[in-house]
């Protein structure tokens, strides 16, 4: 009964004439679809009613349907190359014809080349490359990413669409946020033409939706979305969403949905590291055109850790900064900018912070540090924090003991002791002790 709603009822009687019965279906896919799902059906009803001479012609209506979504929010190119209405001559052999385009909608500058891999998004980008590869191939579908705001997720789903742009397999792709998606829904719901809508996301090979969070308590256009997610999914299509949260904690979505988003893989994205932050930083630089002292490029990015994207608002500004008063880029003025830009709570100077900055910097968590363990390493990283903590707080040594662990100030004395001896004489320790040093003056209000 669906399927009689959705393919036949839209079919239009143009005329019958020696016994050729022509039809007007609204789109190109429409015509493929009839002829792939119903073909059986179709001869035999032509030659029940018209004899072994009847035959069908279909005239395909694209004009219209393109003009109209253009009105209704562009997802159709303009320079669409129509398959214009003549007659398809034999409706039983499918004929070499054009294939619609449609615009991808796709940001150039999003693909994978500007998007620097690090360890906060290696499954994702790497799961995006093999989906580029192989769209509707992989076990990947449909690809979930999910992390904060400003982690990528727009960029690397762009990227995977240009990929696959790019590598000439003619792939129809189409990126759309889930905002643009409940806006054609809202529109074709008014235009009595859902099934249009419908339609037309059948077309597509690879199909983008950014920020899926929107669909919450949009029941309407989840319900429009399971439709064309199970009908690309059953045609090997392949699917690629983004969201702000795994999609186990998407609220207000019915549950038929949120096990779909599991059966493929669902990557996240994480906050990017120090080294990472600094790579990305320089190709944001490359793209601005403007070389920026190594120097402030690390502060700035010692500085902003929340999201790549608050991390560009930092360069962006600091050019427009110097250029606009004739300043130096500088470590002064970066300061300046991340003050107005990021209302960052200076993170106090104290031993806990500094635990922290020490921990990362030997890749310990850092529970460890004041744990029980007489781990070499750990026992390493201990001493350093005391040390640093004593150089660098006003808190006695008491005091710095007891946020050890509640360890005696004799501890304490004794890796300032040890620290010190290796300070005298190893060269290396010395330069890495240096640049923790300088990690916790740049990190914390010093
Ligand atoms: P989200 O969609 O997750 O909120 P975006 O994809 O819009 O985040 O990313 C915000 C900005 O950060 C974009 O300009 C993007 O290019 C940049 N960005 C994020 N991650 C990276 C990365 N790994 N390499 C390069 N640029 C990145
Ligand atoms: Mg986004």
């Amino acid at each position: 009964m669906q399927s009689f709603k959705t393919w036949f009822e839209p079919i239009k009687p143009v005329r019958l004439d020696n016994d050729i019965l022509t039809i007007q279906v609204p789109n190109q896919f429409f015509y493929e679809w009839l002829e792939e799902h119903y073909l059986g059906l179709l001869k035999k009803t032509i030659k029940s009613e018209l004899g072994d001479k009847g035959r069908l012609e279909y005239q395909i209506l694209l004009d219209q349907q393109a003009s109209e979504s253009q009105r209704g929010g562009s997802w159709i190119n303009e320079d669409v190359e129509m398959i214009n209405a003549n007659q398809i001559q034999n409706p039983f052999v499918i004929p070499g014809i054009k294939k619609m385009r449609v615009d991808p909608q796709l940001n150039s500058w999003y693909t994978f080349d500007t998007f620097v891999e690090g360890d906060c998004n290696r499954l994702a980008r790497s799961a995006g490359i093999a989906v580029a590869d192989r769209p509707g191939a992989t076990a990947f579908n449909p690809l979930v990413i999910f992390g904060d705001v400003g982690l990528g997720k727009t960029h690397l789903a762009h990227a995977i669409g240009n990929a696959i742009v790019q590598n000439g397999s003619n792939k129809t792709v189409l990126y759309v946020s889930i905002e643009k998606f409940s806006n054609q829904i809202i529109q074709a719901i008014k235009n009595n033409s859902i099934n249009d809508l419908i339609n037309f996301y059948q077309l597509v090979d690879v199909l983008i939706v950014d920020d899926i969070q929107f669909l919450a308590n949009r029941t309407k256009t989840q319900e429009i979305f399971f439709h064309i997610f199970n009908q690309l999914h059953q045609s090997q299509k392949q699917i690629v969403l983004t969201s702000d949260r795994p999609p186990k904690d998407l609220d207000g979505l019915e549950e038929r949905l949120i096990s779909r988003f599991k059966w493929g893989l669902n990557a996240d994205l994480q906050i990017p590291d120090l080294e990472t932050r600094i790579a990305i930083l320089h190709k944001k630089a490359e793209k601005e055109r403007t070389s920026i002292p190594e120097k402030v490029l690390e502060y700035i990015c010692y500085h902003v850790n929340s999201n790549v994207r608050e991390l560009e608002g930092v360069l962006i500004s600091l050019v427009a900064q110097a250029s606009l008063n004739n300043k130096k880029i500088t470590v002064e003025l970066a300061k300046e900018v991340i003050q107005n830009f990021v209302q960052r709570q200076h993170k106090e100077i104290n031993v806990a912070n500094i635990q922290n900055i020490v921990a990362e910097h030997f890749g310990l968590p850092v529970a460890r540090i004041s744990s029980k363990t007489r781990k070499r390493e750990v026992v390493m990283a201990r001493q350093v924090a005391m040390y640093l903590s004593k150089n660098l707080t006003d808190e006695p040594l008491k005091a710095i003991g007891e946020e050890f662990g509640g360890r005696d100030h004799s501890t304490v004395i004794y890796a300032i002791k040890a620290v010190q001896d290796l300070l005298d004489t190893d060269q290396e320790f010395r330069s890495s002790m240096q640049s923790l040093e300088k990690k916790i003056k740049m990190t914390l209000a010093y």
